[in-house]
């Protein structure tokens, strides 16, 4: 078992070796080092053989030509015998470590300088040619050889006599192709080395930006505290660390309300609890409590438990609103009718203050929904209408649609939010006045659940108001679920 997980894990660091971008420069500039080496290495070398070989031919064409002459005016192809000549093909044959053949009219061989084809016929093409008045040469790489015939002109006829066919050996160019190819190689492998060096380390200070990117992270990972980290190194690790950036100090904010909502949480659970202490307390240092007093303690402690109680019940939907865990039960509704009972349930609260409930309908809306949860939502409306009004007011709850959303308005004469803190109504625990909202009731989680039910149905919520006067919220909500 040991052995299967280290071979799987050695496998897996061998892949991870390959799609590495270290790994990828490094082979880049190998490869940008070697490939242009090489070829220029091989162009050399070709170029290098034919040159020496256009050379050595050019030699060769020019010392038979010279010879041809010689042949002609010695009458040579009449006289094989003639010493001087002869000598001179010999010379010839063993300069360029090669063969001469003399060939006459009747393409019988007259000389060969190897002395084992005379008085043999040759007929080829080169040689047909060559009667014809034109020489030719043939490089046989394969057999290391350059043939050439040249025809031999008669000076004071001007016909071809014969013709010479020469073949000398190009072992010694080879030889030297050889020496050269074995020192490029050399140079070439003190290339590759320097090459191995620098790519393995220019690839590692290519990719340092992104190792210090790692570990930057890396140190962060502990806690936010960090501040901003900046690798400038390169424009691609600068917008990977913006981006980091930005996410952190949204993880910052969101660490931060998340602290802030525990410590609001317990404070203001804590408070019904510190006045129950309170009350009990004093009933229980005084002797002889008198039994209407304790009734009246008892009151007063049985409201804080209300109070506590409205609290976590207030808490909970917010936890089941949260637009990122809630899920919605969907259905077909009648937004007309769940307002109409909505309605039906705080008109009697509303009547305690002579506070007077108007629903006007432009169209009747159906739209999917979940009832339950977008119930809650327009009950802290109306609720908060109502709550935060003055005697004898008005709560004025208009609906209208167009064809893809519904719109549904809560007016009301109350008291109205002062401009500056219409922004946060909508944060948890947050009440304008709070001595005030102590007398009235309420948690300050209500606009946040509100908001929340909305925005999981991928409505929007705003709120208008003018201090003394009134306030207006506007709730848009689309007739369709998106999901
Ligand atoms: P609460 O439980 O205190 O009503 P909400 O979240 O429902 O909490 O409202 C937050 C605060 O916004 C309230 O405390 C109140 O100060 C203000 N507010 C909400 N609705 C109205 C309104 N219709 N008129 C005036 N003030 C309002």
């Amino acid at each position: 078992m040991f052995e299967i997980t280290s071979v799987v894990k050695k496998s897996i660091n061998k892949v991870k070796i390959f799609r590495s971008l270290k790994f990828r420069f490094f082979i880049i500039i190998m490869l940008i080092g070697i490939i242009p080496s090489a070829i220029t290495r091989q162009c050399i070398l070709l170029n290098y053989e034919d040159r020496a070989v256009s050379v050595r031919t050019s030699d060769v064409m020019n010392q038979c030509r010279i010879l041809a002459n010689h042949l002609v005016s010695a009458g040579y192809m009449v006289n094989t015998s003639i010493d001087t000549i002869n000598g001179e093909l010999e010379q010839l044959s063993n300069l360029y470590d090669g063969r001469v053949l003399i060939i006459d009219g009747n393409f019988k061989i007259i000389k060969d300088t190897y002395a084992i084809s005379e008085t043999k016929t040759v007929i080829s093409e080169e040689v047909i040619k060559a009667f014809n008045g034109e020489s030719s040469t043939n490089y046989d790489d394969v057999n290391q050889y350059i043939e050439m015939t040249i025809p031999i002109v008669a000076t004071d006829t001007d016909q071809v006599a014969g013709v010479m066919l020469t073949s000398v050996s190009t072992d010694s160019i080879v030889d030297s192709i050889e020496i050269l190819r074995r020192k490029a190689l050399i140079l070439e492998i003190t290339m590759a080395l320097f090459i191995f060096a620098i790519a393995l380390s220019v690839s590692s200070l290519l990719v340092q930006p992104f190792a210090r990117v790692t570990k930057a992270i890396n140190g962060v990972r502990e806690g936010f505290e960090q501040q901003d980290i900046s690798i400038p190194d390169y424009t691609e690790t600068e917008s990977i660390m913006d981006a980091f950036n930005q996410l952190l100090s949204r993880m910052k904010i969101l660490d931060n309300s998340r602290q802030e909502f525990v410590a609001n949480v317990s404070h203001e659970l804590k408070t019904p609890l510190a006045s129950m202490k309170v009350l009990a307390d004093s009933l229980i240092t005084q002797e002889e409590v008198p039994a209407e007093l304790y009734r009246e303690f008892m009151v007063d402690i049985a409201e804080e438990i209300d109070r506590e109680n409205e609290i976590i019940t207030d808490l909970l939907s917010l936890v089941k609103m949260d637009k990122t865990s809630g899920k919605l039960n969907i259905e077909t509704v009648n937004i007309n009718e769940l307002l109409e009972l909505i309605l039906k349930r705080l008109r009697p609260i509303a009547k305690k203050n002579n506070i007077e409930i108007v629903f006007e309908s432009v169209r009747p809306v159906i739209a999917e929904v979940d009832q339950v949860k977008l119930a809650l939502a327009f009950s802290n409306l109306v609720e908060n209408a109502v709550k935060y009004n003055r005697k004898n007011g008005w709560v004025r709850v208009m609906l209208d649609a167009d064809h893809q959303f519904f719109t549904l308005e809560v007016s009301d004469s109350g008291i109205g939010i002062p401009e500056q803190e219409q922004e946060h109504v909508f944060e948890r625990f947050y009440r304008v006045d709070k001595s005030h909202s102590k007398e009235i009731g309420g948690t300050g989680l209500g606009l946040a659940i509100t908001r929340n039910a909305i925005l999981m149905h991928r409505g929007a919520v705003k709120v208008t108001s003018v201090e003394g006067e009134g306030t207006t919220f506007t709730v848009k909500i689309p007739l369709t679920y998106i999901a």
